[in-house]
């Protein structure tokens, strides 16, 4: 039976399963349910691997794995501002970020078509040795086994697809469990991937306990690789329990950029202002610490203040809001308890600071700032930024290495010796040159180092993770 828009049954074993207990799904900024969803536990999680198994006893070739991800880009563009609108109410997410979301889903599917098409082993040079005389050897990619997959809510399609579709890639099939807030746009998702021909068993999506399913991926040995994308404490809790398994994490991080004297200011302060607070500060690589070389600091601010306060918080259904709600009322009650926190500590206040309504928070910055504070040592996960200044480039280096998190990291200058030192000692996965750090394209290798993760998402960069390489030696 085929998933309606705002009753959304899990999919199993190419089946679309109730449960008869249903979730409701609400509106983070209006509170409206926007959706119910069939809810899963340990059971469900079982039956899904089950179908998993069975599916890959059928190996789905190359061509059409390929043929199902392109089918699925197609599909979501088809019906690109009609998904868009279920990520802005489900999620939170201004629409006009939403539509980016999309549009980025579409390339990730589209990407991993490719890889799916072109996935290959290589030759060994077996001559090179005396004990490789008279052999030839090359290696083959085969798929590493179910991949269980664990996203979270801040971006509920497009971080779906980096699951999904390299998964398919590589030919592997998928126990997925999305994030309890945002289960709607993972399911819109799956139907259609199963529009698009997949088999029954490819892709199974359960919603329930996070704990509950989370045991059973762990624990069940049938399941070879997990993939987490969320926040460090779960992810590397995770990792630690599964030891035999491939779990591959992408985590938070306390994103900082350096702005140099001798950087494009317009530049900079245009980048900075959007890309701080876009899905109030929600993203993994939101702009959260700025540092300015001394002698422009005071310009940098003169010019970056009233960027800010230009910025339109409220509904994000409308298409004109840049700022929308944050998640739920304990995110937005953790956030101004870290600001207030702050300036007890002695934080300036620079603009916002304070709940506008409900859940929409003042787009904030805060000056005074060290690294010891909270809203600095760790993720905010808010639309808060801190700003701090800097004599030269080794001390902003210093700074913005200086936290637990490594994922991405930016600077801002006209120099290509700035630039090139920076990329070369910023200990982050990613470092951006003239460019927020919240940059990211679906085909570059993304992920962190330290806290923020163990792998590189990235169709082509995944499908390597989720292959084994075996080696096959003839005698001839
Ligand atoms: P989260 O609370 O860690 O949740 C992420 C996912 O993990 C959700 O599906 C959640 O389920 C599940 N989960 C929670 N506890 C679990 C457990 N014990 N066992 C198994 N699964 C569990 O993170 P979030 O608040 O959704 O997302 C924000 C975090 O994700 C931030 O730290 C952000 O930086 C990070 N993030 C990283 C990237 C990246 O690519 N590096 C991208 C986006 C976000 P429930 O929803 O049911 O609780």
């Amino acid at each position: 039976m085929a998933a309606t828009a705002t009753e959304r049954k899990l999919l199993i074993g190419g089946e679309w399963v109730e449960t008869g207990d249903w979730r409701e799904v609400r509106s983070p900024y209006s509170n409206d349910v926007v959706g119910h969803v069939a809810t899963a536990g340990a059971k469900e999680a079982k039956l899904s691997i089950a179908a998993a198994e069975r599916a890959m006893r059928a190996p789905l070739p190359a061509h059409k794995r390929a043929e199902i991800l392109v089918k699925v880009a197609g599909l979501l563009g088809r019906r690109h501002d009609e998904i868009a609108r279920v990520i802005s109410e489900e999620a939170g997410k201004p629409l006009k970020q939403a539509k980016v979301e999309v549009s980025r889903a579409m390339s990730t599917y589209t990407f991993a078509a490719v890889e799916a098409r072109k996935l290959a082993g290589e030759m060994v040079p077996m001559d090179a040795s005396q004990a490789g005389e008279g052999k030839l050897a090359f290696t083959l990619l085969q798929p590493v086994g179910i991949v269980g997959a664990i996203s979270p809510f801040n971006f509920p399609l497009n971080l779906v697809a980096h699951k999904l579709a390299p998964s398919l890639a590589a030919g592997c099939a998928v126990v997925l469990k999305p994030a309890s807030q945002t289960p709607l746009s993972a399911l819109l998702l799956a139907e259609l991937e199963t529009e698009a021909g997949l088999p029954p068993g490819w892709l199974n999506v359960i919603v329930g306990p996070a704990s509950e399913i989370g045991d059973v991926l762990v624990e069940d040995d049938r399941v070879k690789a997990i993939s987490f994308t969320g926040s460090s404490d779960v992810g590397w809790r995770l990792r630690e329990r599964a030891p035999r398994k491939k779990v591959l994490l992408e985590l938070g991080n306390s994103t900082p950029v350096i702005v140099q004297g001798d950087a494009d200011l317009d530049v900079a302060v245009e980048k900075l202002a959007v890309n701080s607070f876009s899905f109030a500060g929600q993203s993994c690589i939101s702009t959260q610490r700025i540092y300015l070389q001394k002698w422009i600091a005071d310009d940098f601010m003169s010019r970056f203040i009233p960027k800010v306060e230009e910025l339109v918080v409220g509904d994000p259904t409308e298409e004109a809001t840049d700022v929308g709600p944050v998640v739920d009322d304990g995110a937005r009650e953790r956030i101004i308890e870290w600001i207030d926190e702050a300036t007890k500590e002695g934080a300036t206040i620079l603009t916002g600071g304070s709940v506008l309504e409900g859940r929409l928070i003042r787009p904030t910055v805060l000056g005074n700032v060290d690294l010891g504070m909270k809203v600095c040592r760790e993720e905010v996960f808010g639309p808060v930024v801190t700003v701090d200044s800097y004599e030269t480039l080794d001390d902003a280096i210093l700074l913005a290495n200086g936290t637990r998190y490594g994922l991405q990291a930016g600077i801002f200058t006209d120099s290509l010796p700035s630039a090139l030192r920076a990329a070369q000692r910023l200990r982050f996965g990613g470092v951006t040159v003239n460019e927020a750090p919240t940059f990211r394209a679906d085909q570059m290798p993304y992920g962190g180092v330290k806290d923020s993760g163990n792998t590189r998402e990235g169709p082509a960069y995944t499908v390597r993770e989720l292959s084994e390489e075996r080696v096959v030696v003839v005698d001839f």
